[in-house]
C-alpha cells in the first residue's frame, strides 16, 4: 500500500524545500512530479541567467556556490539535483497526479500510474505549464509561441516579441544578439518597473539606437503566417512578421485547483489559504511555492517560496502535538 506520511505534489524547487522541511520532522514524505525534478527551470531558455543569486536560490541548507554571483539554468539544474540526491528525497518522477480526494482520515491521491494515501497533501504545481491567452485570431499558428528556448533559428528572421517584463525583454535582446529582426508590442505605456534595472538600459539604448523596434500602448489583435496586426491608440498598423514570442505570463492550473476543492478569488486567482500556516480552505491540503501568488508572476518567486515549506512542516508538528 503507498500509504504516506504527506504526499507532495510538484518537484519544483519549492516542492523539494517541502519535502526536505518535513523529512526533517520525522515524516515519510514523497514527491510526485510530473516530469523531471525542477521541471520548469529544465524548460527555461537554455541560456537563462538568474536575477537571483545562487545563495537566494539554496534550499535545505545545502550552499549553491558559484564562480559568479547569478547562476545560469544549468548550473541550478546540476545544484537541484545534488540537493535532492544528498538529502535522499522520495521523487516519483514523469509521473502525473490526476486527482486529490479527501478521505475520512487523509488523502487518496490518484495519479495516471498509481494511487496513494496521505495524512497531508502539499500542492506545487506552479504556473509555468499553463501561459497566458492573448485570445486574438491566429494565436494557435504554428509561427507562434509562448515559450521562448533558443534565438539561433531565427536569424535573418523578422520576430514579434510581446509582452513588457522580464521573458519578453530577456527574448528580445537574445534573438537581437542573434541577427533577428525584433519588434516589441507592450500594452503598457512606459517600460514596467518589473524589468531588472541592470537589464534595462542595454535594452533600451538598443531601442534608442533602432536595433530593436519598440511599440508602447500596443495591443495585438491579429496574427497570420506573414503578419501581426495592432492597435495603438487608436490606429491600426500591419507588422510584416515571420515568427511570434507571446511571453504574456502564466497562471496556475485553476481548472486542477478547483477540481481537488481548493476556492481561489476570482480576480487575483489567488487559492484561498492561511498566511501563516500554507493550509488551504481544505484541511490537510497545503499549498506551497510560486503557485499561492494566483495571477502575480512578479510576487513569489523561489528567493521567498522556499520558506514555505518550513511554515507546513511547523503546522503539521502542532496538530500532531495536540492530537498526542
Ligand atoms: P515550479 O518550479 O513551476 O514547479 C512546479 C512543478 O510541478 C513542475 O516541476 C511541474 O512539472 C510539476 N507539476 C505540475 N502539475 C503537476 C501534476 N499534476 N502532477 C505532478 N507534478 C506536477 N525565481 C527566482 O527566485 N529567481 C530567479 O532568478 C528566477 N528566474 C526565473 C527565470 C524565468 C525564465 C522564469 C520563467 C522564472 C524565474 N523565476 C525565478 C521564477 C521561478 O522559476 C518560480 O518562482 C519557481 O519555479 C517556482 O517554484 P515552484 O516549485 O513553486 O514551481
Ligand atoms: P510576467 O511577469 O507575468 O509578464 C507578462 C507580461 O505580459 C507583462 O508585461 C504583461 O503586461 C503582459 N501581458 C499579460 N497578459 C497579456 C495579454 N493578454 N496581452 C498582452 N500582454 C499581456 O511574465 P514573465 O515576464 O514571463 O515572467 C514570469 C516570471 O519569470 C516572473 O517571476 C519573472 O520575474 C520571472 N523571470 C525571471 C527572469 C530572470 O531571472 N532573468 C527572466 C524572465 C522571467 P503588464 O506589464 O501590463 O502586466
Amino acid at each position: 500500500m503507498n500509504r504516506k506520511d504527506v504526499i507532495v505534489v510538484g518537484g519544483g524547487p519549492c516542492g523539494l524545500s517541502a519535502a526536505i522541511e518535513l523529512k526533517q520532522i520525522g515524516l515519510d514524505v514523497v514527491v510526485i512530479e510530473k516530469g523531471n525534478i525542477v521541471n520548469s527551470i529544465y524548460h527555461y531558455p537554455t541560456h537563462q541567467t538568474f536575477f537571483s543569486s545562487s545563495i537566494k536560490l539554496s534550499i535545505g541548507d545545502i550552499p549553491f556556490i558559484t564562480a559568479v554571483d547569478k547562476p545560469k539554468r544549468n548550473d541550478a539544474l546540476v545544484y537541484y539535483r545534488k540537493v535532492a540526491e544528498l538529502k535522499e528525497i522520495a521523487i516519483q518522477s514523469f509521473e502525473k497526479v490526476e486527482d486529490i480526494e479527501r478521505e475520512i482520515e487523509g488523502f487518496r491521491v490518484v495519479t495516471d500510474k498509481d494511487e496513494y494515501f496521505a495524512t497531508n497533501v502539499v500542492v506545487a504545481t506552479g504556473y509555468y505549464d499553463n501561459p497566458n491567452r492573448l485570445g486574438v485570431e491566429g494565436e494557435d499558428l504554428p509561427n507562434v509561441f509562448h515559450y521562448f528556448k533558443e534565438a539561433h533559428p531565427f536569424f535573418g528572421k523578422k520576430v514579434v516579441v510581446i509582452g513588457g517584463k522580464n521573458s519578453s525583454v530577456d527574448a528580445a535582446l537574445e534573438l537581437e544578439r542573434a541577427g533577428a529582426s525584433v519588434t516589441v508590442v507592450y500594452r503598457g505605456s512606459e517600460y514596467s518597473p518589473s524589468v531588472k534595472p541592470w537589464i534595462l538600459p542595454g535594452f533600451d539604448s538598443l531601442v534608442r539606437a533602432g536595433d530593436i523596434e519598440m511599440h508602447f500602448n500596443a495591443h495585438v489583435v491579429a496574427i497570420t503566417e506573414s503578419s501581426v496586426t495592432i492597435e495603438q491608440q487608436g490606429e491600426t498598423f500591419v507588422i510584416d512578421n515571420d515568427y511570434v514570442f507571446a511571453m504574456i505570463g502564466y497562471h496556475p492550473d485553476y481548472a486542477f485547483l478547483k477540481s481537488i476543492g481548493i476556492s481561489t478569488d476570482e480576480e487575483s486567482g489567488c487559492p484561498t489559504f492561511n498566511e501563516e500556516t500554507m493550509e488551504t480552505n481544505v484541511q490537510g491540503l497545503y499549498i506551497a511555492g510560486v503557485i499561492a501568488a494566483g495571477n502575480n508572476a512578479n510576487e513569489i518567486f523561489i528567493e521567498n517560496g522556499k520558506f514555505h515549506g518550513g511554515m507546513i512542516a511547523r503546522s503539521i508538528k502542532a496538530k500532531q502535538v495536540v492530537v498526542k
